[in-house]
């Protein structure tokens, strides 16, 4: 854990991404700012009171998809220089400046929306019916119409999103400035901490005496910062149910889910079966994981435990190449030649150095290419980790060259599915090369103790407190740190039973995650996870008709809706079946490792 982490100016640069693909020169990027300001002048100058026919309509919002990419192209090229150095100060302030920029010209732009859901219905349907491109885009301001208020209101609104946004900036400074993480002692033996560290390497320390320890001095320090972060949170739920209720919603909950273009009955289903039918495949996992590692008594702090902690393959940068190409290259000659070109023209940033965002992502600017980021380790791992932010390039890639920029972005109900099918299609390979036992449960291990339980298990259980949070809300209630450490304990206990003890300092899991400021994402992680798992087993049953299908789907982007998306690639997600089936793949899966264990062992 002492590993000394370079300076970004040392690393090897090959390993690097080549953000020169945006711009050679920074006059090239400068000049794109410039444009962006020409463009908002010549929108405003043009447009602004004068959207009352089908032809300015149009015309207005071929030059905001205009504006859309050059802005895309700038924006994604500071904030992804900042991205891999935040102690780059010159990057940093190319940034800020930016996005200062950026939001006042947004900003003047608001009258288009204003505009266009004041406009006559028969002229938005005549602008619809006179371009293909800019029919989405009309169709949604014709569906937010309802819930719509007046302009005045709305630029009022617009002005105020800064502050409006304030409970999340003082969310991430209290958990990343404030929260001073001090050592801990074991046996004598002092041990550094910070939110990271325990996240990236305690969490799943193998010696169980320094795991409890790290995480008990993790949750005393969590502990004294709770009533802040939840006066954060309540500010954060009491304005979104102001803006549900001034928008015309009975719940926040349906106000939340509206841009989603979900129901209630898609959202309650992924909550409701796996709290349900999940938890007792994960309850027998967990006591796979205390008879391995030979616990007592299995609490909260040693779920993180890999199956097989001594063994993981090795990998480097180069011997991943081959694994990636065999293993995503079924999705089609185009979707090889991207991964060839990832590698060879330096779409990844694999090293690891100093000020680097943590985690992995990627950034897929519409006029240019997908970019990567990733901290490589060196373990096998990180080809699951690759696959993953393959598929969303891979996904931004194929829509880019066929939708328009208004059309590339589909729900975040969907978001996650192309990226976690590239982890299945990477498991389904991995299983087809290497027979033996151990490498097979390592494999599987990774599914269940990675993928799965990422999706399934820790997003979900999000999941089911923040609409537990949300009914309170609804009702006119409010939440405090007490109730908020009752809530999360409770859905911890309901979905563990007493197979896992919920110790002291679980109930602050709350605190842990950004996602709450970000509306009803974490249910979509297993949303996206169930539609990857059945379209992954119907590629290894039905091979080139559902790849075909597949393709289909990451093409169409945001042109269609989580259930034709989904209905597309052969899944009717309307139903309870594909999440019980892929229930009781995972029960399979796990039934596997426990055998493959006994076979080992035996
Ligand atoms: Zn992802």
């Amino acid at each position: 854990m002492s590993k000394v982490i370079k300076e970004r100016k040392d690393v090897d640069q090959s390993l690097t991404w080549d953000l020169s693909a945006f711009y050679s020169k920074e006059e090239e990027y400068n000049a794109d700012v410039e444009m962006c300001k020409k463009l908002t002048s010549e929108i405003e100058e043009g447009y602004k009171g004068k959207l009352y026919t089908a032809e300015n309509i149009n015309e207005c919002l071929d030059k905001l998809k205009k504006l859309n990419e050059v802005a895309n192209k700038a924006g994604s090229y500071s904030s992804l220089s900042v991205s891999v150095d935040y102690g780059n100060r010159e990057n940093q302030e190319r940034s800020m400046k930016f996005s200062n920029i950026v939001s006042d010209l947004f900003s003047r732009l608001s009258f288009i929306d204003s505009e266009l859901i004041q406009a006559d219905e028969a002229v938005i349907e005549e602008a619809i019916s006179n371009s293909k491109e800019n029919a989405n885009y009309l169709k949604d301001i014709k569906r937010d119409k309802k819930h719509a208020l007046h302009p005045e209101a709305e630029r009022v609104l617009a002005a105020l999103s800064s502050t409006l946004g304030a409970p999340y900036t003082i969310y991430g400074k209290t958990k990343l400035t404030d929260m001073n993480f001090k050592s801990f002692t074991v046996d004598g033996e002092e041990h550094p901490l910070s939110f990271g560290l325990f996240e990236g390497e305690w969490e799943f320390e193998n010696n169980t005496k320094l795991r409890r320890a790290a995480f008990e001095a993790f949750s005393s320090k969590l502990r004294e910062y709770q009533n802040t972060v939840a006066a954060a949170y309540q500010t954060q739920v009491q304005k979104e149910k102001t803006m549900a209720t001034l928008r015309g919603f009975d719940s926040v909950i349906d106000s939340l889910l509206f841009p989603q273009k979900v129901d209630r009955e898609l959202y309650n289903r992924q909550i409701d079966l796996i709290m349900e039918k999940l938890a007792p495949h994960m309850r027998k996992y967990a006591k796979l994981l205390q008879k391995i590692h030979k616990i007592d008594e299995m609490t909260f702090m040693d779920l993180k435990l890999a199956v097989d902690p001594d063994y993981e393959p090795n990998i480097t940068v180069e011997e991943s190449k081959k694994y990636i190409e065999e293993a995503l290259g079924v999705l089609g000659e185009d979707y090889l030649e991207m991964i060839k070109r990832a590698y060879d023209e330096r779409w990844i940033d694999f090293v690891q150095n100093k000020g680097k965002s943590t985690g992995a992502f990627c950034a897929s600017p519409y006029a240019v290419h997908p970019f990567i980021l990733i901290s490589w380790t060196e373990k096998m791992r990180e080809v699951f980790v690759l696959a993953h932010e393959l598929g969303h390039a891979g996904h931004f890639h194929l829509c880019g060259q066929t939708q328009n920029i208004f059309d590339t972005r589909p729900s975040l109900y969907f978001i996650e599915a192309p990226s976690t099918m590239n982890e299945m299609l990477m498991a389904n390979h991995l299983m087809k090369v290497n027979d033996e036992p151990r490498f097979k449960r390592w494999v599987l291990s990774s599914m269940i103790g990675r993928t799965y339980y990422h999706n399934f298990v820790t997003h979900l259980l999000e999941a089911a407190y923040q609409r537990e949070v949300y009914n309170i809300i609804d009702n006119g209630g409010s939440v405090q740190a007490s109730t908020l450490n009752e809530l999360k304990r409770s859905v911890l206990e309901k979905f563990w039973g007493d197979d896992v003890k919920i110790t002291e300092g679980a109930e602050l899991t709350w605190m842990r995650q950004p996602h709450y400021y970000m509306g009803l994402y974490p249910y979509t992680y297993s949303a996206g996870l169930t539609v990857a798992t059945e379209v992954s087993k119907r590629i290894i049953k039905e091979g080139q008709p559902a790849v075909d299908d597949w393709r289909e789907v990451l093409k169409a982007g945001g042109t269609k809706t989580p259930v034709e998306l989904s209905k597309m690639a052969g899944v009717d997600i309307t139903t309870d079946k594909p999440l019980l089936d892929t229930i009781e793949h995972i029960g399979n899966i796990i039934d596997e490792i426990v055998r493959l264990t006994e076979e080992i062992e035996g």
